[in-house]
């Protein structure tokens, strides 16, 4: 598991909500929500960032899609949400263990988060 903040949470060293949980991820709610609803959908096995996926994470990276699209209808936001992958420091990431921000609950207009 990565040494990251999510590795800990995936592993239960440290302790967090998950709304959601299967064999591929979780999803939990971001710590410091940009939105009314703001989830982030992390994969268990630790991928760095989106460009570190390889061809054989096809079917995973689908499910991600997946799970973040079934979490977006249940939690209210379908009509209109953002989903966010943030790749590498110059690109906003700070966590190093790949997940997809689902965001709404609100009109989206600024730029990012
Ligand atoms: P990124 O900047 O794309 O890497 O996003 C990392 C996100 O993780 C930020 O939106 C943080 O607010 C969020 N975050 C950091 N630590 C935690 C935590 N312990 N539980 C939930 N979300 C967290």
């Amino acid at each position: 598991m990565s040494d990251t903040i999510f590795g800990k949470i995936i592993s239960g060293e440290i302790p967090a909500p998950k709304i959601f949980e299967d064999e591929h991820c979780i999803v939990i709610n971001d710590i410091s929500p940009q939105a009314p609803v703001h989830v982030l959908v992390i994969p268990k096995r630790p991928i760095k960032m989106l460009t570190d996926a390889e061809s054989s994470d096809q079917s995973l990276l689908g499910h991600l899609l997946l799970v973040a699209r079934q979490q977006a209808k249940e939690l209210g936001i379908a009509e209109g949400c953002r989903f966010i992958v943030n790749n590498g420091e110059a690109g906003g990431q700070t966590v190093f263990h790949l997940h997809i921000h689902v965001l709404g609950g609100q009109t989206l207009t600024e730029q990012g988060l």
